[in-house]
């Protein structure tokens, strides 16, 4: 097996695996951390993507939303509360996008 460097004690190893399961474990396939077998810090980690029970959980739970929204936003007759609507939009999608990159790399 190759040995390759420890991003943390900078030397070469070749790393532990250590399964578990990430957060959202239901929806997502089991992670794999690489760790050093000498400072036991993670050299890398694989697997932990959204499964395909986690993808159509997320497209349904998105897709009620986004539709809820416009809907709301169809209703109103007041142009300012339809930009604050599309201003909102833009803010909780800012927030998923911020989650995504934290959870879901
Ligand atoms: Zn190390």
């Amino acid at each position: 097996m190759d040995k390759i460097e420890c991003p943390h004690c900078r030397r070469q190893c070749t790393p532990k695996l250590w399964h578990y399961r990430p957060v959202f474990g239901a929806l997502r396939y089991m992670a794999t951390q690489h760790l050093c077998p000498f400072c036991g810090g993670v050299m890398y980690q694989t697997g932990g993507q959204l499964s395909f029970f986690g993808w159509l959980v997320t497209l349904i739970v998105g897709s009620i939303f986004v539709v809820g929204l416009v809907a709301q936003l169809f209703k109103s007759k007041d142009i300012t509360e339809v930009l604050t609507g599309i201003g909102s939009v833009v803010f909780w999608g800012f927030i998923a996008y911020k989650l995504y990159k934290r959870f879901w790399k």
